[in-house]
């Protein structure tokens, strides 16, 4: 069974459907990509998984587990992390961004250690090393106590995974974890997402523009047009279906003329 499942879920906006009955399910341990033109509803489908968007109709499911009308506090609580297509990073270092989410994990810990009690400094000191290992796993060994604002472009977007990683979560939600960055940091960040996915076993639903980086990570993809699903498959079998070529060249369908 998948691990997460989308069904037949609509959005709308006053008098836009975003997203018109869009179904899709993530198999354990599958990156599958959410593709489409700008203005899709890729992002609202990430809002939808996340719990900041509740569905004019359909349901989200994580195992057993109906997400629909969760908040994104409890979703994310429930092991579905999320980054943002623009970088969402506070100032401060690396580590205190990552221990944000940790933080988000520790259900009084962090309170009780500003009492300073000796199991709370402990469990701190615990997940700051868990943060720590993170860190390193996406390839900023070294940076743990640098500034964010020190950090190149490429750097800030794997603090965002970081942090999202640092949630524990069973499935990733990643949106366009390559816009804005060159090609040796987009075949770097590919490189780490698909290392994070064998690691740590986790399912992750990918939105990305770049043709080449879903080629080499997805195991499925689903493409969306207006709102609408109209081509799911392997990646070879998307990128030359008539539906997904017109959607994207304006050609008359068979992708030949
Ligand atoms: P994508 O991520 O595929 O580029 P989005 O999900 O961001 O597309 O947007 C899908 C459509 O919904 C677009 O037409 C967009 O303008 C519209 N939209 C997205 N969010 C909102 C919102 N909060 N209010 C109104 N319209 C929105
Ligand atoms: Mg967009
Ligand atoms: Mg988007």
């Amino acid at each position: 069974p998948p691990v997460l499942e989308v069904r037949d879920v609509t959005v709308r906006f006053a008098g836009l459907t975003a997203l018109d009955g869009v179904s899709l399910t993530v198999a354990p341990g599958s990156v599958h990509a959410l593709i489409g033109p700008n203005g899709a509803g890729k992002s609202t489908c990430f809002n939808v998984l996340s719990g900041l968007y509740r569905p004019a109709a359909g349901t989200v499911r994580l195992g057993d587990t109906e997400l629909t009308r969760l908040p994104p506090h409890r979703v994310a609580g429930l092991g579905v992390a999320r980054t943002f297509q623009n970088i969402v990073t506070t100032e401060g270092t690396v580590a205190d961004n990552l221990m944000l989410g940790r933080h988000a994990l520790s259900r009084a810990g962090f309170a009780a250690s500003a009492l300073r009690l000796p199991r709370a400094v402990r469990e701190q000191r615990d997940h700051r090393e868990r943060a720590r290992e993170i860190a390193e796993l996406v390839g900023l060994e070294g940076r743990f106590d640098t500034p964010v604002a020190a950090l190149s472009y490429g750097d800030r977007k794997r603090v965002e995974l970081a942090r999202a990683l640092c949630l524990e979560p069973r499935v990733l939600l990643l949106d366009e974890p390559v816009a804005g960055m060159n090609a040796a940091e987009r075949a770097r960040t590919a490189e780490v997402v698909r290392d994070v996915r064998a690691r740590l076993g986790l399912s992750v639903l990918l939105v990305e523009h770049d043709m080449g980086l879903v080629m080499r990570l997805a195991d499925e993809v689903t493409v969306l047009d207006f709102g609408r699903r109209i081509a799911h498959g392997t990646p070879e079998e998307v990128q030359r279906h008539p539906e997904v070529l017109r959607a994207y060249l304006g050609t008359g369908g068979s992708g030949e003329d």
